[in-house]
């Protein structure tokens, strides 16, 4: 397969189904290429359980919690040529691989309830390294928030992610979004026209658990979308707040009005880092394990991450910040160079692939393979623009977007 320099850049326009069919549509092949990737043996776990909780959970939680986005799933597969339950599993893949699940006997409904978790050591590789920059610690006094994406290099190699720019009918009153994303997913991490901004990392703790079947729960994935869909901060927060959800995430919400956190999101509580314009440091960096005072000074939630980069590429990306932070002189420059560092390598901030991953990793698991950034994003909220780049930020080449 010949490989492009940069992910495609897809633009719709309308009413939530006529914007995902067109999605769907332009994305056709790929969200084909994800589906079958996600759905082979030992991705996901088996297809009769995943199947069932996609039917008895995730779709009656998108309509109930974000009936627009179950819509737009609904464009998104009549456009592909795909089926519903198939744009689900895409874009509940998180959730779905945060918990192992049994297969499901069909022919004895009196244990439908057995789709159950096992221990929770399920290894996660989607890795990812975050910030949130306040105006204050920069040249020209604005809010960036930035992301180094980690995941199974194939999204590389099969250019599997794509930036997907939404504009919605005039009638339902959402801001334009730029999102990034896999193909066939509603989005990742992105920005908003009214100056919003979200990125996010992956997180475990022992609070999460296969799905109640008997309870309506959307994919984790509408938190991030429904905080995109709000002009207002503060709408967006109880948005997130208040979406049930079965595994745990950290979210970073950012606004261009000078305030960002980190929500060390669990299915049952929220834990917060906060700042604004006056912090002492006015800026934000997580990876993926919890890190927010309010987690650490309690003991009834654990964190089961297995151990990893993720103890270290915080502190490196903060390391890359903190002089022209503390010198109120960041530019996006800066921050890019912040997110190129080695230092662990190959499994550092800016991750690359290796050849020994690929021999000595065994083929199970959503995300067996070898891992690299397959994506780096600087998204500026006070200028809407967004600076991103395929691959590794040392290497990719950057384009630039501006929302409008
Ligand atoms: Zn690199």
């Amino acid at each position: 397969m010949s490989l492009h320099p940069s992910y495609q850049h897809v633009v719709v326009h309308g009413l939530p189904y006529d914007r995902g069919f067109s999605y769907g549509e332009q994305t056709k092949e790929k969200i084909q290429r994800n589906v079958t990737y996600y759905k082979q043996p030992g991705k996901l776990g088996p297809w009769s359980s995943v199947s069932r909780v996609i039917h008895d959970c995730y779709i009656p939680g998108l309509q109930r919690y974000w009936p627009s986005g179950w819509e737009e799933m609904r464009g998104v597969a009549a456009g592909a040529g795909v089926s519903i339950e198939d744009i689900v599993m895409l874009n509940a893949r998180y959730d779905l691989s945060h918990v192992k699940f049994e297969a499901v006997c069909e022919e004895k409904p009196a244990i439908k309830e057995k789709v159950v978790d096992e221990e929770q050591r399920v290894e996660v590789a989607e890795e990812c390294t975050s910030a949130i920059i306040l105006a204050p610690a920069t040249k020209d006094r604005v809010v960036f928030t930035a992301q180094n994406w980690d995941m199974s290099h194939r999204l590389v190699t099969e250019d599997a992610i794509i930036y997907l720019e939404i504009h919605p009918d005039v009638s339902e009153n959402i801001p334009t979004m730029f999102l990034v994303t896999e193909a066939g997913q509603l989005g990742r991490s992105g920005c908003n026209g009214a100056g919003l901004g979200l990125t996010a990392n992956s997180l475990q703790s022992d609070n999460d658990q296969a799905p109640d079947l008997s309870t309506p729960i959307p994919p984790s994935g509408s938190l991030r979308r429904l905080f995109l869909e709000q002009s207002n901060y503060s709408v967006g927060l109880k948005c997130i707040a208040r979406t049930p959800r079965h595994v745990s995430c950290n979210i970073m919400v950012s606004s261009a009005d000078d305030i960002g956190m980190c929500l060390e999101v669990t299915p049952r509580t929220i834990f917060r880092s906060v700042i604004s314009s006056g912090s002492e440091k006015p800026y934000l960096v997580h990876s993926n394990h919890f890190q927010t005072s309010p987690f650490l000074a309690q003991t009834q939630i654990s964190d089961t991450y297995l151990g990893g980069s993720s103890w270290y590429r915080g502190k490196r990306l903060e390391a890359g910040l903190r002089e022209k932070a503390q010198r109120e002189n960041l530019i996006e420059r800066d921050i890019v160079v912040a997110f190129q560092d080695h230092a662990g390598y190959p499994h550092s901030l800016c991750e690359h692939v290796v050849e020994e991953q690929s021999t000595n990793q065994e083929n199970s698991g959503p995300y067996s393979g070898p891992t690299s950034t397959v994506c780096c994003v600087v998204y500026n909220l006070s200028k809407r623009t967004v600076r991103v780049c395929k691959g590794c930020p040392c290497e990719g080449i950057f384009q630039d977007f501006e929302l409008r």
